[in-house]
């Protein structure tokens, strides 16, 4: 069997990257998995544990630290904790999947450090802080301190989008939705 390739969506948040991966899961043709992170976050409401996270205490999080059971790990926020596992990873390419992940832009930097040649980092990159600021609030999922934590690490966090192999800006979102069809599709070829 072909191995499948790895296809990385990092952004600070707010840019729209889960909305974009979500719209790349939805073509058959691209052959995606999603890869599930473990998070020590509370889940919010609408999210299942197993679809969008592996929800788990912050203890269980660090033995499975200790464990070395993680590609990559961070603690994103203060006491949130956030990791790709090695056995997600490796039971969706055993199945012949191309693997898609959303993480933040540190963890997307790691991951194509250790698949530099079967993988694709991409940026998604928001028209301005400001407007990453609007789409927070206007997403409803957290408090006013939490949108602040977020806001305050975007500006560092874009300063990394050099590293990544494309960047995406996501202004207009049918365009942003077109153009990463485009670019993924051209990788998988
Ligand atoms: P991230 O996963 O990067 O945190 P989301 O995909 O959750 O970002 O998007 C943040 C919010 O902004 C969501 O409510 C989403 O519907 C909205 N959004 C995404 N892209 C755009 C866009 N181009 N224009 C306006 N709103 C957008
Ligand atoms: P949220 O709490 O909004 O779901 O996610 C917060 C941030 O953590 C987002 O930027 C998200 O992409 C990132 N994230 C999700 N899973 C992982 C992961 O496994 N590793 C890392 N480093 N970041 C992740």
């Amino acid at each position: 069997m072909k191995k499948g390739k790895l296809v990385i969506f990092s952004a600070p948040s707010g840019s729209g990257k889960t909305t974009l991966v979500r719209h790349l899961l939805d073509y058959p043709d691209l052959n995606l998995a999603f890869s599930i992170s473990a998070t020590s976050r509370k889940k919010r409401c609408g999210e299942t544990d197993g679809v969008d996270y592996y929800f788990i205490s912050p203890s269980e999080f660090k033995e499975k630290i200790d464990q070395n059971a993680f590609v990559e790990w961070e603690e994103v926020y203060k006491d949130n904790y956030y990791g790709t596992l090695k056995s997600e990873v490796d039971k969706l390419l055993n199945e012949g999947k191309n693997v898609i992940f959303d993480i933040d832009v540190q963890g997307g930097r790691n991951i194509k450090k250790q698949y530099p040649d079967n993988s694709l980092a991409v940026f998604v990159q928001p028209p301005s802080i400001e407007e990453l600021k609007k789409r927070l609030e206007q997403r409803k999922t957290e408090t006013p301190e939490k949108i602040d934590m977020r806001v305050a690490k975007a500006a560092e966090e874009l300063s990394y989008a050099k590293d990544f192999d494309v960047i995406i800006y996501n202004d207009d979102l049918d365009n942003a939705k077109k153009e990463a069809y485009k670019i993924v599709k051209d990788f998988l070829k």
